[in-house]
Parts: structure tokens; C-alpha cells; sequence
């Protein structure tokens, strides 16, 4: 293919592309705006202006010519990014273009629609079991959708183990085994450090349950996020029952959270979370604004950017040292008689709990892993459906010491499976996993840094975390960015340090 055609062919799916992401954010503003503020009535209509968009962005991915077009500049399995002579980043966005146009190639038009079906009929039916603690109500949904995620991964095609094909969806181009590898090493040395801290004197966070007015708790969460570099006029904050970032455009990125009146870690360790993904969306570099590659590389590394700044940064002394005497001025009815090393210690209190998404920092990753072990098990039909509620409590109690009474508050308490997302789990715990590997040579780079935080100074972390990670989007996958980074494979070893050293100090204990 000589030089002009190639431009060409290239041209044709750029412009492609840009329809579908153009398709995209129009159908992210209508799901922002049904999660933020429409009218409770409007859901008809909105879903059916939602279907057709979706709709729409299919028939563009999957479009014959799409085809044709990668195959003549030379894309194929072995080798995604095409002809060895392209530029670059053509070869990086042919690398993300050919998996997409992969993955829904491959799947027929009736399991896609049957999988659709599926899961907005079980996610009914998981919401209405959760509430009357009934799993068998749930399994035989769970069930069939077991078998219509295994069907769509033989489809993909894998590597090595059925899972592959799942997890890549949400952490591409990782493999189970990886996976496998570092949460046992996590596993490993989380579970004593658990147990030593639940043996250790309790940490009062009583304090947090007190009153805390939400206007007050606004205007503080909007003073923290325009800190941390997050600005108004390229987002907003609003409220939503489930915290969530969403990418509208370049210059759109918003955030929401949600607040409670009597607990003060819900919305502000919240908002700084999803700047936390915020950031890393609105520094993707200018040259791949509007195209495929404009987004973070996978959930894992989306995850190391919202846990470094919500819990590596907004919940270390120094960052409490410059924000702390702000926070009491705004509530000093409640914060009044509490110093600031009570304050530190009370937002760290760790205690295994049932339920994942109260958990702290330290048994967090126990949740996800005990998540991950059930999943393939399910997956390579090692156990059965029927089985979960069992195993899930015998596990519950080898990781993290505690049973759950109910299935509610167990193998009932997530809403992923029953909406399809096998695989989506690891991504929260490698988040954690990728977050303190970058750390470490952040602070190699910048040893400045906690000084900057005890200042209120977050310009030095953000212009780092802009140049060696948001600028590059999807042109790298995350593998890719943590051996730039860091020289190595993603390993536990980084986190277990940073706990050991936070919590030992904390709870007094090694
Ligand atoms: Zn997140």
C-alpha cells in the first residue's frame, strides 16, 4: 500500500472514530443528566433516545468497511498496530481501534441482544432478592448469565483461561494469571497485617458520625477539588445516589458525589476520589482530543489515579495539616475538640467489615480478592452457582476473619454480576497495586513532594502524574506505563510497604 492510500485509509477511520466518540459523549450527557437531575417520569423516553444511540454507535464499529480498511493497513491479531511503517500514534490508535472493532465483531447480534436482555431483567431481580435476603430467587438469573459471559468469551477467544476474555473489558490486554500472581503475594501479607491491627487497641473515629452540614461539606469538597487543580470551567460537581466521573469532552469531565448529613467521609473523600479520575481525563495530551485514544488506558490505572489522591494523598497528615484548621473553621461544633492527629488516626480506622464499599484502605483489597477467587471458580465451572453463598462465607472468614449472618450482606451485597460485569472486580485492587508502585518513583522524582502537600502545593504531584501518565491516554496499556514508570511488572510489594509503614505506625504494630 504506497504512502497516499495508507494517509487515507487512515483518514477514513479517524473520522470514523470521531462519529463514534462524538456518539458517545452525547450518550454519556443523556446518562449524566438521567443519574443528576431529569425528572423521575422521563425514563421511558430517555431509554429509548439511550438505545438508539447505542445502536447507532454499534452499527459504526462493526461496519464492514471498518474491516477492510485495517486489514489492508496490514492490522491482524498478531499484530494490532498495523504496518511497521506507520507513525507512532497511528499505530498506537490502530492498536485500540482493531481491539474494539475485535471484540464486537465477534459477538452476534442475538447474544449481544440476549445479554442485554439478561442483565436489565436480573438486575430487577438481584435488587428485589437483596432486599428480602433471597438468593435463590437470584441463582438461576446469575446462572444464565454465567453461561451467556461464557459463550461471549469463547467468542472473543483468550489466551490462556476463559477469564481472560472478561477481565480484559475492564483491565485490557491483562492476563488471570498476572492477576493470579500478585493479589496471592497481596493476599499473603494483608492478612496478618489485618489481624495484627484487629488485635491492636481500637481507633475511635466517633467523631465522624456527627453532625456536618451538607452546604458546609459542599463549600469545603469545592475548595479541596479546585486545590487539588480540578477547574470549574472544564467540569462540575453534583449529586447523584452513586458517585460517579463521566467524560462528556475534552473540556467536559464531570464528577458527582453524594451527602450525608451525619457522616463526614462520604462526600469529601468521595469528591477527591473522582477528581482523582477527573484529573487524569482532562490531561490526556491535545494531539488525541476527540479520538478513542482520549481516555484512560484501563480501569486498573483509572483507579491508581483516584486512590493516590484519596487515600495516599487526601488521607496523609500533611495533607490534613494544611486542610485540617479549614475543615474545623467550617465545622467547629463538631471538630472543635478534636486535634488534628485524632482527626488523622479517626479517617485511617480500619475494621474488617461485610460490606466492600464501607471497607478501609487495609482489608479493602481481602474484599476484592475474595470477589476474584469465587469469579473464576465460576467461570471455569469449578463451583456452582448454588454453591456461592457457602463459599462466600467460608472465605469471608478465612480473609478477613468475619462471616456475614445474611446474604445481603454477603454474596447478595454488589450489584456487578447481576448487571454481567465478571471481571470488573481486580480493577479496583490493582488500582491500589499501581498507585503505590507509581508512588515510589514519584518521591524518587519529586522529594519535595510531601512538603508541597503540607503546603497545600498539589501543582508539582499533578504536572507529574500529566507527564508521565494522563498525557499519554491510551496509547500505552497499563503494563506498558508501569514498566516506563516504574522498570517492572505490576507486583504487591509496593502496597503491602506503603500499609506496613502507615498502618504499623497507626496501630503500633509490623
Ligand atoms: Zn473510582
Amino acid at each position: 500500500m504506497d504512502t497516499n492510500s495508507r494517509s487515507a485509509a487512515i483518514a477514513a477511520l479517524r473520522a470514523n472514530d470521531r462519529e463514534i466518540v462524538l456518539l458517545s459523549h452525547s450518550a454519556a450527557l443523556l446518562s449524566w443528566d438521567q443519574e443528576t437531575c431529569m425528572p423521575r417520569k422521563a425514563i421511558d423516553e430517555r431509554s429509548a433516545q439511550l438505545s438508539l444511540l447505542q445502536g447507532l454507535i454499534h452499527e459504526r464499529t462493526v461496519a464492514r468497511r471498518n474491516g477492510r480498511l485495517l486489514e489492508e493497513l496490514g492490522c491482524s491479531d498478531e499484530n494490532p498496530r498495523g504496518d511497521g511503517g506507520l507513525p507512532t500514534d497511528d499505530r498506537a490508535f490502530l492498536r485500540q481501534y482493531q481491539r474494539r472493532y475485535r471484540r464486537a465483531t465477534r459477538l452476534p447480534r442475538d447474544l449481544v441482544v440476549k445479554l442485554a436482555e439478561k442483565t436489565s431483567r436480573s438486575q430487577a431481580v438481584w435488587a428485589e432478592a437483596r432486599a428480602a435476603d433471597d438468593f435463590r430467587a437470584f441463582a438461576p438469573h446469575l446462572g444464565e448469565l454465567v453461561e451467556l459471559l461464557l459463550e461471549v468469551s469463547d467468542r472473543i477467544g483468550y489466551p490462556q483461561h476463559p477469564y481472560d476474555a472478561l477481565l480484559d473489558e475492564y483491565e485490557p490486554f491483562m492476563l488471570t494469571s498476572h492477576v493470579d500472581r500478585v493479589f496471592s503475594e497481596l493476599r499473603a501479607d494483608l492478612v496478618p497485617l489485618v489481624e495484627a491491627i484487629g488485635r491492636a487497641p481500637h481507633v475511635d473515629n466517633s467523631m465522624l458520625r456527627r453532625e456536618f452540614p451538607v452546604q458546609q461539606q459542599a463549600a469545603f469538597g469545592t475548595a479541596v477539588m479546585q486545590a487539588l487543580g480540578y477547574e470549574l470551567d472544564r467540569g462540575r460537581l453534583d449529586v447523584s445516589a452513586h458517585p460517579f466521573t463521566t467524560t462528556l469532552g475534552a473540556d467536559d469531565v464531570r464528577i458527582t458525589t453524594r451527602y450525608s448529613p451525619r457522616f463526614f467521609n462520604s462526600a469529601v473523600f468521595g469528591i477527591i476520589h473522582e477528581v482523582g479520575h477527573a484529573l487524569y481525563e482532562l490531561n490526556i495530551a491535545e494531539k488525541y482530543r476527540g479520538s478513542l485514544l482520549a481516555e484512560g488506558t484501563s480501569l486498573g490505572i483509572h483507579e491508581s489515579q483516584s486512590r493516590m489522591w484519596e487515600n495516599m494523598v487526601g488521607r496523609s497528615r500533611e495533607f490534613w495539616h494544611h486542610f485540617y484548621p479549614k475543615l474545623t473553621a467550617r465545622f467547629p461544633d463538631s471538630l472543635g475538640d478534636v486535634d488534628l492527629e485524632t482527626f488523622y488516626r479517626a479517617i485511617n480506622a480500619v475494621r474488617p467489615s461485610l460490606i466492600r464499599v464501607e471497607a478501609d484502605e487495609v482489608s479493602y483489597g481481602l474484599h476484592i480478592i475474595l470477589r476474584f477467587e469465587l469469579e473464576k471458580a465460576l467461570v471455569s465451572r469449578s463451583i456452582k452457582v448454588a454453591d456461592l453463598p457457602e463459599v462466600w462465607r467460608a472465605t469471608s472468614r478465612e480473609l478477613l476473619g468475619v462471616e456475614p449472618q445474611t446474604d445481603a450482606e454477603g454474596v447478595l451485597q454488589d450489584i456487578h454480576w447481576s448487571m454481567g460485569a465478571i471481571g470488573y472486580f481486580p480493577t479496583y485492587a490493582l488500582g491500589n497495586l499501581y498507585a503505590a508502585q507509581f508512588m515510589r518513583t514519584i518521591e524518587a522524582d519529586l522529594p519535595s513532594l510531601w512538603s508541597d502537600v503540607r503546603d497545600g502545593e498539589f501543582g508539582p504531584l499533578l504536572g507529574w502524574l500529566r507527564g508521565h501518565i494522563h498525557s499519554h491516554g491510551r496509547t500505552r496499556t497499563a503494563a506498558e506505563l508501569c514498566n516506563d514508570i516504574t522498570g517492572t511488572d505490576l507486583s504487591a510489594a509496593p502496597f503491602v510497604a506503603y500499609l506496613q509503614t502507615k498502618y504499623g505506625d497507626i496501630y503500633g504494630v509490623r
